[in-house]
């Protein structure tokens, strides 16, 4: 018998099929997803693959064998191998890099511990930022990051040091030694949801909005069709009872579903829905999970121990087979969209495996993304609308509050506005609670100096450092390189150094100014770095001990709290001036997943925006809830200034430590599409070969071609192509193209 091989080549990001004999002692063991050792190249050396089929014979002769299968299970249930096979085509990586999202880290190797270990730090913050300069004078970088993502967090997990934040298990290893960390063993809690935690739900008698969806979804399903259906649901119009109904009826025909929600929509209260309607049938994946209970709910899919699964993007690789429904629940999120290698679109992979299943596919949102309900119309989607909350509740009065009039008409300083303080006050006084919604983009806090205008950036990365209020540091999003506040400007000497921009930590300062008797929650990516504190915040909030509940994006998202009825916008603008042509969109949806906070209970809601641009559209709709007014003003642009839906866009990044070769390799790239473009006339604009926006991350050199094209399908031979040509000379030099991507950094 012959094995197809695919090599795992640490060079080169594409994949060959390589032919190998099975020696007749491994025919029973060298199946088709088992990884396998053997001999590569003119050396012999022993490299180690997966096998991708089997065959009879092969077209070549003098096979080599296979020296050794590896493990008792294969890594890739040869389900799903097809699926990765697809991915690593379509998304311009390796089959290895693939099968990674099918396979929960440690997958190989058999996760079973118990326990886990997690780093602290010993020494004072001074201490720490001395050690850091120490270190990277002296080139020690991995322990310098240890000791950098620890001043942020305080305590880690050792794995999560070495996997994310660029240490390695050396470092932490003398820094023990050293006296600056501890290592300290804790015990895991590995029975994430235990359905005996949960109140037992069952169905409730759908409302007649529901029944029209449920009775088609029960069609469907009765009759395994693929179909893909698009739910346009207002917040609160009960879409999740939808859900858990179909699901229902696809357990009942003993088969599975997959139900994907963005990971912060992923809450307790969330899960808590799908445990309690359906028990341990119902395994959860999402990012908080250690790496021993990934491994567990893995196996229990992939064993058929559960039924269903609930988790974020990458849940949509779960090893089931027999599937009967796939949900995405918030369609519009832009989490759907990995923005790592490989850069693929959880619909599209949905769309994919709903097809090869031949089941359905269920897309919902209150506002469907511009794309999806495009495709709607044109008859992609069989599309349902829910227009009403299922009580009948109304949806929240908006208010927009004209910033500029603040300052110069009410003389009022704050970025509160007094119409707003007001609200506040009314709620305070009738004991009901509030949420105030801050976007974080354009928020970001930077250092800059007054008298020359500069701004502290990171050493590596082209970008400004983020002022971090609480530790009083610097870091970088981009690599985690951390330093003192400065006091004085590195390049005038100055002492006129401020931080720039209104984060939480302002706002909140200024509420408690306004209101000091107010209880002030915030909730913001530095209040919940510490594992379980976003769900500890929540609980606080729930259990009456704070009035009001302040934060970025994450307090936007299916939070459903009965006494909220007031919610604010404090700065629109920050949403909609974003350079994107995807801005409106993301504002329009943003404006009514926050102001859809309010008014979920008896009380009636109301919701406050403050912007700076009181008539522009997107505010306008949003005001009106009016989605479909939103969409029709929307796609005309979108038209008339060709962006998708009515064309792809197509990203090639070049990235390396030197700057004159990657601009090279870049602009051999650029000419070559130059020449075959042209007689295409698929792909119609080009931008580049030049620096990308943020032009060095880790010092790493970035440059980039930005394309717009009719059809990225119709684009795909020559992307691959150019593709692996490259990546077959590849030196120093990363190439990723990405399809559709959301930032273009
Ligand atoms: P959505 O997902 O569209 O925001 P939900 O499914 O969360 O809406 O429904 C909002 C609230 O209405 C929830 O508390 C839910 O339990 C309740 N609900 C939904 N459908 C029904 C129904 N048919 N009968 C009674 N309560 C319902
Ligand atoms: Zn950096
Ligand atoms: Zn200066």
């Amino acid at each position: 018998m012959v094995a197809k091989v695919i090599i795992n080549n640490k060079e080169q990001n594409i994949d060959k099929v390589f032919d190998y004999s099975i020696p007749m002692v491994l025919e029973e063991r060298a199946q088709v997803g088992m990884r396998v050792l053997v001999p590569f190249g003119i050396g012999n050396r022993m490299v180690d693959g997966i096998v991708v089929r089997i065959t009879e014979k092969s077209e070549y002769k003098n096979l080599k064998e296979i020296k050794k299968v590896l493990g008792s299970e294969p890594v890739c249930q040869p389900w799903l191998l097809d699926l990765c096979l697809w991915v690593s085509e379509k998304y311009f990586c390796s089959l290895y890099q693939a099968i990674r999202l099918t396979t929960p880290p440690g997958m190989e190797s058999g996760v079973r511990e118990k326990t886990m270990k997690v780093a602290r730090l010993l020494v004072s913050q001074d201490k720490a930022f001395d050690t850091i300069d120490e270190m990277r004078k002296k080139g020690a970088t991995a322990r310098a990051r240890v000791v950098e993502a620890l001043l942020m967090t305080e305590c880690l997990p050792l794995s999560k040091l070495v996997r994310e934040k660029g240490g390695s298990y050396d470092a932490v290893r003398s820094l023990e030694k050293l006296g600056f960390l501890a290592v300290e063993e804790v015990q895991l809690v590995r029975d994430a949801y235990n359905e005996t935690k949960y109140q037992k739900s069952t169905a409730y008698k759908p409302t007649s909005e529901q029944k029209v969806v449920i009775d088609h979804l029960y069609n469907v399903i009765e009759e395994e069709k693929n179909e893909k259906i698009l739910l346009r649901g207002v917040t609160g119009s009960g879409k999740t009872e939808v859900f858990l109904q179909a699901i229902e009826k696809v357990i009942e025909k003993g088969k599975n579903a997959i139900m994907l929600v963005p990971e912060i929509s992923l809450t307790p209260q969330m899960v808590e829905r799908f445990v309690s309607r359906f028990g341990n049938q119902v395994a959860v994946i999402h990012s908080a999970l250690s790496q021993g209970e990934r491994f567990d709910e893995w196996n229990k899919i992939k064993n058929g121990e559960v039924k269903v699964v609930v988790g974020a993007r990458s849940a949509i690789f779960a090893p089931f087979r027999n599937i009967g429904i796939i949900i995405l629940d918030e369609e519009h999120e832009n989490s759907y969209k990995s923005e790592t290698t490989p850069r693929y679109h959880a619909i599209d992979v949905a769309t994919k495996r709903a097809k090869d299943e031949n089941c359905v596919l269920l897309l919902a949102s209150a506002t469907p993304s511009v794309n999806e309900f495009y495709k709607a119309k044109i008859g992609e989607y069989t599309l349902f609308e829910m227009t009403k909350r299922y009580n009948e509740g109304a949806m929240p009065d908006v208010d927009v509050v004209d910033m500029r009039g603040e300052l110069f008409e009410n003389k009022n300083r704050s970025p509160i506005s007094l119409k707003l303080q007001r609200e506040i006050q009314k709620n305070l006084d009738n004991g009901e609670k509030t949420i105030l919604f801050l976007n974080r983009r354009g928020y970001s806090t930077f250092v800059s100096c007054r008298e020359c205008g500069e701004v502290i950036n990171c050493p590596d990365c082209s970008i400004a450092l983020t002022y971090h209020k609480r530790k009083d540091l610097l870091s970088c999003h981009y690599c985690g390189y951390t330093m003192r506040n400065v006091e004085e400007c590195p390049s005038c000497g100055s002492s006129y150094v401020k931080y720039f921009g209104t984060g939480t930590q302002k706002i909140e300062e200024e509420i408690s100014r306004l209101f000091p008797s107010a209880r002030i929650l915030r909730m913001d990516t530095d209040t919940t770095s510490e594992k379980c504190s976003h769900e500890k915040i929540l609980d606080k909030f729930k259990n009456g001990e704070a009035d009001i509940l302040l934060g970025t994006q994450m307090v936007t998202k299916g939070l459903d709290f009965h006494d909220v009825t007031l919610v604010g916008v404090l700065a629109a603008d920050t949403t909609l001036a974003v350079d994107d042509f995807r801005a409106s969109e993301r504002g329009f949806s943003l404006f009514t997943q926050v102001c859809g906070r309010a008014g979920r209970g008896n009380l009636s809601g109301r919701a406050i925006i403050q912007t700076y641009q009181p008539f522009n559209s997107t505010i306008k709709f949003s005001r009106q809830h009016d989605y479909l007014g939103f969409y029709e003003n929307e796609i005309i642009q979108r038209k008339r200034l060709n962006y998708p839906p009515f064309c792809d866009i197509i990203y090639i990044v070049a990235t390396g430590e030197d700057e004159q070769t990657v601009k090279e390799e870049m602009e051999k790239i650029g000419k070559r599409l130059d020449k075959e473009i042209k007689p295409d006339g698929n792909i119609f604009s080009k931008t580049g070969p030049g620096e990308a926006p943020i032009s060095k991350i880790k010092n790493n050199y970035r440059y980039r071609i930005l394309m717009k094209c009719k059809n990225a399908d119709d684009a795909h031979d020559l992307l691959r192509s150019i593709y692996e040509e490259y990546e077959k000379g590849r030196k120093s030099v990363f190439l990723t193209i990405d399809i559709n991507p959301i930032n273009m950094y």
